[in-house]
């Protein structure tokens, strides 16, 4: 059954969250929704290597306006965040598996919420990663009800929408922190 997401239970939200292996969720302040063309300007330094490689990241995922005005149709969101607790400053080995876990929570929470919410949004970390080779731009997407564009994506300053939802962004030395979220109307 679609259940309106205008009696949606944050509370149950961030539980549900919490189960699916996320070391911390909440809510997350609307007004955080901030999309900021200098972001979008970090993304084409590309330094993840991933700028127009993917459909999920610019310049294929489309403009900082048209991702403000399809945020803009929604009225709440909850924030996710998987944290790794890091041997040193070079354990690139816990920095990739929290990622991935992260990821492979993120889908899963998705694909459980998608039933009860008539449209969802969300929003993940890093670039899609379901296909070995991404199909951009030669062809369409292969998955285009699955793959999920970044935060950053987007054009938010994810420090700063942890920040103005009372969700810490860095949590402490030695841990590195991934945050996704998931809007609803
Ligand atoms: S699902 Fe595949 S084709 Fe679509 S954006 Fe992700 S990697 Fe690219």
């Amino acid at each position: 059954m679609t259940c309106d997401a205008r009696i949606y239970d944050m509370d149950a939200l961030v539980r549900e969250a919490l189960e699916t292996g996320f070391s911390q969720a909440g809510e997350l302040s609307m007004k955080a929704l901030i999309f900021m063309p200098e972001v979008r300007e970090m993304c084409s330094a590309d330094k993840c290597r991933q700028y127009n490689k993917n459909w999920r990241c610019p310049p294929g995922c489309g403009s900082v306006e048209e991702a403000a005005q399809r945020a803009a149709e929604y009225s709440t969101g909850v924030l996710v965040q998987t944290i790794g607790r890091l041997e040193d400053d070079f354990d690139y080995d816990t920095m990739s598996e929290t990622g991935e876990k992260h990821k492979k929570n993120f889908a899963a929470l998705v694909e459980k919420l998608k039933p009860r919410y008539a449209d969802i949004l969300p929003m993940g970390a890093g670039t899609c990663s379901i296909c070995e080779t991404c199909t951009y731009p030669d062809a369409p997407c292969r998955f285009p009800e699955k793959s999920v564009s970044s935060m950053e994506a987007y054009g938010l300053w994810v420090s700063k929408v942890c920040e103005m939802s009372s969700i810490p962004y860095n949590n402490g030395p030695l841990t590195i922190t991934y945050t996704s979220c998931c809007l609803f109307k």
